[in-house]
């Protein structure tokens, strides 16, 4: 059995219904998996459902954006309950700039005549919170590209002409509010940030010092350096070393379970937990 501590469902920009998504991380052989989406826990109850249904532990978490000059941050937070308050009084506030962003970005595709229509995107993402994955989306309805990576590659990757950088939290904020609510804070993929190894490793010091839990170290898209220069982070700063699968969708590179080698140990979240909770 695998433990995934990071996924994705259509409450944000993963593809499954929470509870499918439990079910087909089930299939896969996932016994623990954490419901991860961005800036909103509205998936975990139905996940949870399904879970309890389904005899895999599914653990509350999110995925927060955090404003960072250069490349992109996303804090994780895991939680014992399903509404850590006032963590998710805050949520509605960051999806109010999301939706602020994602209109900005529009408007900037409709400027360069790549034109979308914005009430088809709304319509489309049906109440999830929205992020570039929905426009690279509508940008293949329309018939601009025919995937999301195009999307990216042409219009929404950081530096392209539609890119609007991502507000959020600022990053000692952030790392407080999860562990107000009772949560313990995680740095996921740490290689977004867009930092060499000098600059990486006083920024995770003052991630600590803010205090700051654990830090995504198992990843399935990580080189073994990448994996062993993580772990070595953990290590100087007393962080707990992290991961998952990031799983969005089925056209995902990764699935859920697949949390790198070696895999995720099967401790981890009681771990964090028991951190947080102490
Ligand atoms: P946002 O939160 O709106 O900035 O969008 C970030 C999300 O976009 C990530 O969680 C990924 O799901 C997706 N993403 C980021 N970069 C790429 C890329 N180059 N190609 C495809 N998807 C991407
Ligand atoms: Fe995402
Ligand atoms: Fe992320
Ligand atoms: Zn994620």
């Amino acid at each position: 059995m695998a433990h995934d501590l990071h996924a994705h469902t259509n409450r944000s920009d993963g593809s499954h219904d929470p509870a499918d998504l439990v079910q087909y991380a089930g299939h896969l052989g996932v016994d623990v998996l954490a419901i991860t989406d961005h800036d909103t826990m509205a998936g975990v109850a139905e996940a949870a459902d399904a879970g309890r249904a389904a005899g895999i532990r599914v653990v509350p978490g999110v995925e927060l954006s955090i404003k960072v000059p250069h490349g992109s941050m996303h804090l994780l937070g895991y939680f014992a309950e399903p509404s850590p308050d006032p963590l998710l009084g805050m949520l509605a506030g960051l999806r109010a700039t999301r939706i602020l962003r994602a209109r900005e970005m529009v408007d900037r595709l409709n400027g360069l005549g790549v034109t979308i229509d914005w009430n088809d995107l709304v319509d489309e993402a049906s109440g999830a919170v929205l992020g570039r994955p929905h426009i690279a989306e509508a940008l293949i309805r329309a018939g601009h590209v025919d995937t999301r990576k195009e999307a990216f590659d042409l219009y929404l990757a950081e530096g392209r002409p539609a890119y609007v950088r991502s507000e959020g939290l600022d990053v000692e904020d952030g790392v407080a509010l999860v562990a107000e609510s009772g949560g313990a804070p995680v740095l996921a993929h740490p290689s977004t940030l867009g930092l060499d190894a000098a600059h990486l490793s006083p920024f995770v010091g003052r991630l600590a010092r803010a205090g700051l839990i654990g830090i995504e170290v198992h990843r399935p898209e990580h080189t073994p350096d990448q994996f062993a220069g993580y772990g070595a982070l953990a290590r100087t700063y007393g962080l707990i070393p992290s991961g998952g699968s990031d799983y969005h969708r089925p056209s995902s590179p990764h699935h859920p379970g697949a949390t790198g080698d070696p895999p995720l140990p099967d401790d981890t979240v009681d771990r964090l937990l028991a951190r947080a909770l102490g």
